[in-house]
């Protein structure tokens, strides 16, 4: 799988190395308080990390502000060494940031082939474009069946898959994903986890957000518990899944 741009620079960042580290973020809403309420983390290059949480936990909203679709009230955020604080939206999206949102945004009346289309925007009629999209049928087969149907008329799973496929036609260098398992079989699940990877080791690094733990620390190399807004707890993941610590960072009991 080709995960390069063709015009973007790689990242700078050395493999182990943050590619996108965030500290004391606070992040809210309107007059309200915080819900994300001084969180630190990193993103190496080439992981994929977990953040995981019970509902109400804050893991959307501290998402949005990574992807920055929310502004942080406090802290820091840096990509591949440049301060990213400030950055509106499609300045991270141009540096290779991809948020794929909760819920499959799919344009429902368009085909599967349109909506990966669309996703090509940055790179439409470059050669690469034709590379992503033989690389995706080949990682999602699901999808290269069903190129000319509606993706409204897909299964949850499989426009799930679309979403997913649809924003590494971008060819991001860090994709953040929502709750990619959510409402979704669970064999499908697995075949979706094993996809993600699969794209991590052709070289995109993933932050994941996953109400189901088991799959989220079985994929990934560490791991965040937030709760509250705070991380309760952090570690590899491996470790993090037999901590008896772990109950109580996540429930709070
Ligand atoms: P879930 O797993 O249920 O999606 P989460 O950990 O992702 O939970 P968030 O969606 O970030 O949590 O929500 C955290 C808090 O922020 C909740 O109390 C929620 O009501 C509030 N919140 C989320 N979105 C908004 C919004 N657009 N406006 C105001 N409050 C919001």
């Amino acid at each position: 799988m080709r995960t390069a741009h063709p015009t973007r620079p790689p990242p700078r960042a050395q493999p182990g190395r943050p590619l996108l580290s965030v500290e004391g973020a606070q992040v809210g809403y309107g007059g309200a308080a915080d819900v994300v309420r001084g969180v630190s983390l990193d993103v190496r290059l080439g992981e994929i990390v977990a953040l995981v949480g019970a509902n109400g936990a804050g893991k959307t909203t501290l998402l949005r502000a990574l992807a920055r679709r929310l502004p942080l009230r406090r802290g820091r955020l840096s990509f591949d060494g440049d301060d990213a604080t400030s950055w509106a939206t499609d300045r991270a999206v141009a540096r290779g940031i991809s948020l794929v949102p909760e819920g499959r945004h799919v344009f429902a009346p368009l085909t599967v082939r349109e909506n990966l289309e669309l996703g090509a925007w940055n790179h439409r009629h470059a050669p690469s474009m034709r590379e992503s999209f033989d690389d995706l049928v080949r990682l999602f087969p699901r999808l290269g069946e069903r190129m000319k149907q509606p993706a409204g008329t897909l299964s949850g799973g499989e426009q799930q898959m679309l979403a997913i496929a649809r924003a590494l036609m971008a060819r991001p260098a860090l994709l953040l994903l929502d709750e990619p398992s959510l409402g979704i079989a669970p064999k499908l699940a697995e075949q979706l986890f094993e996809a993600i990877v699969t794209i991590a080791r052709a070289g995109v690094t993933v932050l994941l957000v996953e109400q189901n733990t088991r799959l989220a620390l079985a994929a990934s190399a560490r791991a965040y518990v937030l709760r509250d807004g705070r991380i309760a707890l952090e570690g590899p993941s491996a470790r993090l899944a037999d901590d008896p610590d772990f109950r109580r960072a996540y429930f709070g009991t």
